[in-house]
């Protein structure tokens, strides 16, 4: 069954995406599951929405029917945790002046009580975590394939998850996002039989080739677009470390990484904010 019908997981939504009120531990456990049993008609597509893929959807309405036809989509970031607890506050306020109070407060839980910010959507799944979980739960038998990310980057971060446990891992290929190499792809992915396939085109990319290619994947069970999983599980880019995750800074530490970077960041850390309210006050002149 489709979890977007499974009332065990109600979505939430958060500016025209719907996102499932799960936690890692019950989409690992779902997932795990779908590996488990015979697949359904057409393999389990998995997006993380963060941020910037939210505000992506907001003018590139095909990405939003994209993710609205994914059988499962989980909050990638704790911007779309602090927006789905804000607007659900927001739902009451009846002036403009408390919901602006309201908003800094509530973005100030972010540091300060991150407990209430978690109190909606329970927690933060990023693609590269959940990968990670993926690959050292699965049986021992699952095929596991690997799509995506620069020249090479899926070999070495096939070979990197191997030192830690083994897998069957069927296929590493960097492929292409366009539409030239799909039917290529298509055979090359069918002719090793995978039950998992990652992909790393990095969004929205990597989702529309997921739509596009979905029926065509013949033994895949479960499909995930990973984003930049592939770069750091090959240690080509460095993530956080854990205290920036749990502050909710990751942002930060991309920055002064990858200082190029600046308006992704600028745009989910501030853009996006700043959109949440902007629709929350719409409904408030509405009412
Ligand atoms: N990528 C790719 N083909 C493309 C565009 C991107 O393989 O046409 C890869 C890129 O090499 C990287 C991944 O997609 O490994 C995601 O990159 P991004 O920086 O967007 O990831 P995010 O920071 O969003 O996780």
């Amino acid at each position: 069954m489709n979890p977007m019908q499974n009332p065990e997981y109600e979505k939430i939504d958060v500016l025209g995406v719907g996102f499932h009120k799960v936690t890692f531990d019950q989409a690992l456990t779902l997932l795990l599951q779908k590996l488990a049993h015979k697949r359904d008609d057409h393999p389990f597509f998995v997006a993380t929405p963060n941020p910037e893929m939210i505000l992506e959807s907001k003018k590139n309405k095909q990405f939003q029917k994209t993710l609205a036809n994914t059988d499962l989509n989980i909050a990638d970031g704790i911007g779309i945790l602090w927006a789905s607890y804000f607007l659900k506050k927001s739902q009451n306020i009846k002036s403009r002046f408390r919901m602006k109070i309201t908003w800094i407060n509530s973005l100030m839980k972010v540091v300060f009580s991150s407990k209430k910010i978690h109190s909606v959507l329970p927690e933060r799944v990023t693609g590269t975590d959940m990968m990670q979980a993926l690959c050292q739960k699965v049986t021992p038998e699952t095929k596991i394939f690997l799509l995506g990310a620069g020249e090479g980057v899926a070999k070495i971060a096939a070979e990197k998850m191997q030192k830690i446990r083994k897998l069957n891992i069927v296929g590493a290929y960097c492929g292409n996002a366009g539409t030239q190499q799909e039917k290529n792809i298509q055979k090359m992915i069918n002719e090793v039989e995978p039950d998992l396939l990652f992909v790393a085109f990095g969004a929205p990319k990597q989702e529309f080739w997921i739509e596009r290619n979905l029926p065509y994947l013949t033994t895949v069970k479960v499909i995930m677009g990973v984003g930049g999983a592939f770069d750091f599980i090959a240690g080509i880019r460095k993530r956080a470390p854990k205290i920036f995750q749990k502050l909710g800074i990751e942002w930060l530490f991309r920055l002064i990484i990858q200082p190029s970077r600046w308006l992704r960041i600028f745009n989910a850390t501030i853009k996006f904010p700043l959109t949440v309210l902007k629709v929350a006050q719409t409904k408030v002149s509405k009412k």
